[in-house]
């Protein structure tokens, strides 16, 4: 097959730069050429991928000083949505320009994130056809479908008070009112979220939406996607285990392309090798949630007393410098880092437990390394990614209504690492690891995909 090329532009997002360069790269070992155009902000790092990868950075008018946080993500990604149409716009001309000659690097198609939705527009533009890539789950994305109603209907905002909370909400069950992901987002966000919502259900891409799951951990919200949309729909995942190892550059103790932003701390590996099987709990936010320094002291806390082992991640731009107490009660049974590399811990047999804030990565991450979780979503898609582990899966504990407390975060801990219920969620686990590696056997999407940007030459 000549090597036509793909553009894939990813936000600059840490959950959302992994799954689309584990896409491109998977696409790469299709046969396909890629170029990856990138914000200069959190821009990834070339070294990190196969040599024929082309980088181009692109304008986006953010300060070098941004930094991530649960309540400016939507705010910059619609920054993002305004600076960048016209530096996307010039790059892409400059490469159809540059190729116009040579056929084979024709640009086959424009594949982008959902949170960059001006793509769509641009590339349509300039002719390219496009493929929209959501890295939510599916369920998350069918859930923005009811919003408009939701709120004609005078539901919106929706509080810890409002009374339909506890409510399923019709035809997305069992997602109830307080799982949706405009939770307790207070009014103005809240609007500033539907709005979005509804521009995300109105791009149409030409060639399709892609899903980063596996039809067996969502059949029956793809199914009604399917029914919504009159395009494609790819579920093409857990993206992590498609990576080709092959293309690996990595030192030998990574398992998969790493596509961290942050340097990964890899002496947590050798310290979870002195471990007993099963008896750490891993600890991470993410990317961008974190607790505050109160709550930190209150983790630390419930860790130290309930006497299990733990890993625990506190990213350095959260805090100004870890609180003394909160070292000193680490010290003796547990480990603090900086940012770990996470599928590797995942990977390994020391590790029993995870409390995550359940990104839809490390749910995916979690769920296909059989490790069960303490799920405590802080927003948007996390809470309903923790219901899917919680009461669809029954691989998690529900910890979203836990208040940051030491007693309780020492019960939940002890719940997950040495109760008959923890026990009983980390065997379902390891049955669903079983079922999901026999599941990405099933490359049907995959094949599609490929097929279907092939065809939109002809
Ligand atoms: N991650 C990591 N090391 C850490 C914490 C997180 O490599 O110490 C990775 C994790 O494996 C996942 C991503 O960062 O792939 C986080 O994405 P997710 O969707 O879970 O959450 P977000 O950061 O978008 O909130």
């Amino acid at each position: 097959m000549a090597k036509h090329r793909l553009i894939v532009i990813p936000p600059p997002f840490q959950g959302h730069m992994t799954p689309m360069l584990q896409l491109a790269t998977i696409l790469h070992s299709k046969g396909f050429s890629i170029t990856v155009a990138h914000t200069n902000f959190n821009s990834p790092d070339p070294t990190n991928y196969p040599d024929d990868f082309t980088f181009l950075p692109f304008y986006d008018g953010l300060s070098d000083s941004c930094t991530l946080s649960p309540k400016n993500v939507i705010q910059i990604s619609k920054t993002l949505n305004i600076n960048c149409v016209t530096p996307v716009k010039e790059l892409l001309l400059r490469i159809m320009d540059e190729n116009k000659e040579n056929q084979e690097e024709k640009i086959l198609c424009v594949i982008y994130d959902g949170l960059m939705h001006f793509v769509d527009s641009v590339a349509r533009e300039l002719n390219l056809p496009t493929i929209l890539f959501r890295t939510t789950c599916a369920t998350n994305f069918l859930s923005y479908h009811s919003l408009p109603t939701l709120q004609t209907n005078g539901y919106l905002p929706l509080q810890d008070s409002s009374c339909v909370c506890m409510e399923m909400v019709e035809g997305l069950e069992p997602l109830r009112y307080r799982d949706l992901p405009i939770f307790n987002m207070g009014e103005s966000a809240t609007d500033t979220m539907v709005k979005q919502a509804a521009i995300s259900l109105s791009v149409k891409p030409s060639l399709g939406v892609i899903f980063n799951t596996i039809e067996f951990l969502e059949a029956s919200s793809l199914q009604k996607l399917r029914n919504l949309y009159k395009i494609g729909v790819f579920p093409i995942g857990p993206l992590h285990m498609l990576t080709p190892p092959s293309s690996q550059k990595q030192d030998n103790s990574s398992m998969t392309t790493t596509t961290s932003l942050m340097k990964e701390d890899y002496s947590c590996i050798t310290w979870l090798n002195e471990q007993e099987p099963g008896s750490v709990l891993y600890v991470s936010l993410g990317s961008i949630a974190s607790w505050n320094e109160r709550e930190l002291i209150e983790v630390a806390h419930g860790l130290a007393n309930s006497e299990q082992r733990f890993l625990w991640v506190i990213r350095p731009e959260t805090i100004k410098s870890i609180p003394e107490e909160v070292k000193s009660l680490a010290r003796e049974k547990g480990r603090i880092v900086k940012w770990a590399p996470q599928r590797e811990v995942l990977a390994h047999s020391a590790v029993g437990g995870f409390w995550s804030h359940c990104g839809w990565n490390s749910t995916l991450e979690s769920v296909c390394f059989g490790v069960p979780m303490m799920c405590q979503p802080c927003f948007g898609d996390q809470r309903v990614n923790a219901r899917l582990a919680s009461h669809v899966w029954k691989v998690g504990i529900d910890c979203s209504e836990m208040r940051i407390g030491r007693e309780e975060v020492e019960g939940a801990v002890r719940r997950m690492m040495v109760s008959w219920e923890g026990k009983e969620m980390r065997e379902r686990a390891v049955l669903m690891k079983d079922k999901i590696r026999v599941g990405v056997r099933d490359q049907d999407a995959l094949n599609a995909l490929v097929h279907a940007i092939i065809m939109s030459t002809c």
